[in-house]
């Protein structure tokens, strides 16, 4: 008994783990604890980290049986509260434990037990990191002269001034066709809201994007004084220290701009007075594993929240920011014109049904890319297929590489070696000499890739200097920069590329844009493909001719009739939505109705099914909240259905209430654990889902 009064206080902790478990943690300290801090704690036989969620008078868990903290980490303040309201908003909203948001989002080094505990923790990669800067020698705060403001055009002029006059909070959709100068309403936005002493947030959608528009920001974002505002940048290429260093430059407000990818919007700031999704309708805000969140929707939401205005940018606004603008949700402001007196490119369709063909290319786009080299310009060919051929095929039997893990072909790759890689496992083989099947020695690859293009034009070319860029040139850590910069530094005469090139890049003697297999996408299954191809499309066709007049994009298609090739030709994108949405409408997708999808993975595809079609029956219950509000497709198995000698199966749910279909997914979603145990499944559960 002297031992327990000898026992000084405990404060009774909830503790939010990385763990897939639906809870939070018991543990108690001898000190008062504040909500957010980070503890080092004992779970079973392994340390973690956790984050302090609750406090309250009474442990859940038996108190006697509740253990210590380690360690209370206060080498930084408790995370704020409104960070941990939009974690608790994304837990819920995408039916996930708390920790699965509040931790994984922290750089590396401050979740990790390893950077505190053993010989070199050295006080933690915090106290580590401000040492080393501080034996940097730090370099005088320079003044600049900014890059002087463009005059802006009397369009531009009036979407800046709507939008320094509309009061936060405010949410603004900016639908500006590719070179309408976007950028430069976001930065008199940006220089307005930080000369009022508030932080700026830059999402941008790809890691590669970044360098451009991190140039672009230190030119522009110049106080009145000539101190440039202190800019940090946030993408998952960055190293874990360098990362960590930016996280801390705008969570505790010394870097007054925050530019990043989808990651970026879960960095505490301070005095956020402003948020800027550029090209909102990217698929890649959507995060496609674990917290499978829209880094735009938290965008919107914490916007919201904090007061404060958000502006989305895009020249094919997602159907959902445009419903949104419709219904009166987002002030809709529009840029129609180029900003820099360029006419949009040309737009040629060439139907493939009457052209001759040689090698898949037509007579048109072959000259056209002979006189854009005469004139000594920049062409661009665009397909969306890397490796060499999508296919090896044997004439005599019919074989195809399949791959053995997967329903889908293995890819011949050529280069240094030539070997097949299955796109969707990644498994390298070497190259059949012959069929497998029968015998025959003479197997052809059928269809196009970037490297069979780059053969072919190489051949057809040879004064032409030729660059690839796609996922197998650029795997190399820094070299898509490098890649890029030869572009654009006028070494490149032809630029072949997947949608990696596509996006948001300024090239400079772009005169030509060749587009080859549009088609492959124009029939996929998912409802959002002719979306996805427009908005491709018209990213693509807008890198042409940005700076010079008589650029042309020609498209190589067998159904130039298609609506998109018809919205393309007249770069309206609201001709497009005007024909896509009504469709949307009538069949109940999209931006009319909200869809959660349940995807189940297992040895063979009728557990999956099984897993699926239980749980189906669970829902229709009479006690699941939601009722007829929310309505359940039947489960079917993935087009591809095998990857990886797995099996993949799913559910789609709808409801027209968000409401509605939250309260149904909380319930029902939080059952299904154990029934996929029974079924010896896995799944994910997926809120808002992108791709189906
Ligand atoms: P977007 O983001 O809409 O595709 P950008 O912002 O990249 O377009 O602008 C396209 C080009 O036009 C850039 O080179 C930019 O510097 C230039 N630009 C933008 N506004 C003006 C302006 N008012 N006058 C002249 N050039 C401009
Ligand atoms: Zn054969
Ligand atoms: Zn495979």
């Amino acid at each position: 008994m002297a031992l327990l009064t000898a026992m000084s206080a405990r404060y009774w902790l909830r503790v939010a783990l990385d763990l897939p478990l639906p809870d939070l943690f018991d543990y108690y300290h001898t000190e008062p604890v504040a909500i957010g801090m980070r503890v080092l704690v004992r779970f079973g036989a392994r340390q973690l980290i956790g984050m302090v969620i609750e406090t309250p008078p009474q442990p859940v868990y038996q108190a006697d049986l509740v253990k210590s903290i380690d360690l209370l980490l206060d080498d930084l303040p408790p995370m704020p509260d409104s960070w941990l309201d939009l974690a608790q908003f994304a837990a819920r909203y995408y039916q996930r434990p708390i920790g699965e948001v509040v931790l994984p989002v922290l750089p590396a080094p401050l979740r990790r037990p390893a950077a505190y505990t053993g010989k070199k923790a050295a006080g933690g990669p915090v106290a580590r990191l401000v040492a080393r800067q501080s034996k940097k020698v730090s370099s005088s705060k320079k003044t600049i002269k900014a890059t002087p403001a463009p005059t802006l055009n009397s369009e531009q002029e009036a979407v800046v001034q709507r939008l320094l006059t509309t009061p936060p909070p405010a949410r603004f959709l900016l639908y500006g066709v590719t070179g309408s100068g976007k950028t430069e309403t976001y930065l008199r936005l940006a220089l307005e809201i930080l000369a009022q002493g508030k932080q700026v947030l830059f999402m941008v959608p790809e890691i590669n994007l970044t360098p451009q528009f991190e140039k672009t920001l230190r030119q522009r974002l110049v106080a009145a004084d000539g101190q440039p505002y202190d800019i940090a940048v946030m993408h998952s290429g960055l190293a874990d220290g360098k990362r960590l260093e930016s996280w801390l430059a705008a969570s505790q407000g010394q870097a007054r701009v925050l530019l990043g990818t989808r990651m970026a919007v879960f960095s505490p700031m301070p005095d956020l007075g402003l948020i800027i999704v550029d090209e909102e309708h990217d698929p890649s805000y959507k995060q496609q594993d674990g917290l499978r969140y829209s880094a735009r929707d938290l965008a919107v939401w914490r916007a919201q929240h904090l007061g404060i205005t958000v502006l989305l940018g895009s020249a094919t606004p997602s159907f959902e920011s445009w419903r949104h603008a419709e219904l009166g949700h987002y002030h809709l402001l529009r840029l129609t014109q180029r900003a820099t007196a360029m006419d949009m490119p040309e737009i040629r369709l060439i139907d493939t049904r009457r052209a001759q063909l040689e090698q898949g290319w037509s007579e048109q786009l072959l000259t056209a890319l002979q006189q854009t080299l005469d004139a000594k310009q920049q062409a661009l060919i665009y397909l969306n297929r890397r490796g060499y051929s999508p296919v090896l095929h044997c004439g005599a039997c019919g074989w195809l590489s399949q791959c053995p893990h997967c329903s889908a072909y293995a890819v011949l790759h050529k280069g240094y070696k030539h070997y097949m890689q299955c796109h969707h496992c990644g498994q390298q083989s070497p190259v059949a000499r012959h069929c497998p099947d029968c015998g025959h020695i003479d197997l052809k690859p059928l269809g196009q890739g970037t490297q069979r293009i780059e053969e072919f034009l190489t051949e057809r070319f040879p004064q032409a200097r030729i660059l690839r860029i796609d996922a197998d040139s650029t795997r190399r850590k820094g070299s898509a920069e490098q890649l890029f910069a030869q572009v654009h530094a006028g070494e490149v005469d032809i630029l072949i590329g997947t949608q990696m090139v596509s996006k948001g890049h300024d090239f400079s003697r772009l005169a030509l844009v060749g587009i080859l297999n549009a088609d492959t996408m124009l029939f996929a299954q998912d409802f959002r493909a002719p979306e996805r191809l427009f908005a491709q499309l018209m990213q693509v066709a807008g890198r042409a001719g940005r700076h010079q007049a008589g650029a042309q994009v020609l498209v190589q298609t067998d159904y130039p009739d298609q609506a998109v090739y018809q919205a393309l030709l007249k770069h309206d994108y609201a001709f497009f939505a005007q024909y896509e949405l009504p469709q949307r409408e009538a069949t109940g997708l999209p931006p009319y109705v909200h869809l959660a999808l349940i995807t189940a993975e297992a040895k063979e595809v009728a557990q999956a099914l099984a897993f699926l079609k239980q749980a189906k029956e669970w829902a229709q219950h009479p006690d699941m909240p939601g009722g007829d509000q929310v309505f359940l497709y039947d489960a079917v198995p993935l087009r591809i259905v095998r990857v990886a000698n797995i099996e993949r199966a799913q559910l789609l749910i709808e409801s027209s209430h968000r409401a509605a279909l939250q309260a149904f997914l909380r319930v029902w979603g939080s059952q299904l654990d154990e029934l996929a145990k029974h079924y010896r499944c896995k799944f994910t559960l997926e809120v808002d889902p992108q791709e189906i």
